[in-house]
């Protein structure tokens, strides 16, 4: 699985699991790493 912002690949925990969050983009759902993440919380201020 990629970032959908950055492009780098998310990787994955040992349960499997993306390290990143999901985001909700115009509807759909964009698997975002933890970097852009935080980007994310940053910009909502
Ligand atoms: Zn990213």
């Amino acid at each position: 699985m990629k970032c959908s912002k950055c492009n780098k690949k998310v990787e994955k925990t040992f349960l499997d699991k993306p390290k990143g969050t999901y985001i909700r983009t115009k509807g759909k759902l964009d698997l975002i790493c933890s970097e852009c993440q935080k980007e994310e919380s940053n910009n909502k201020k």
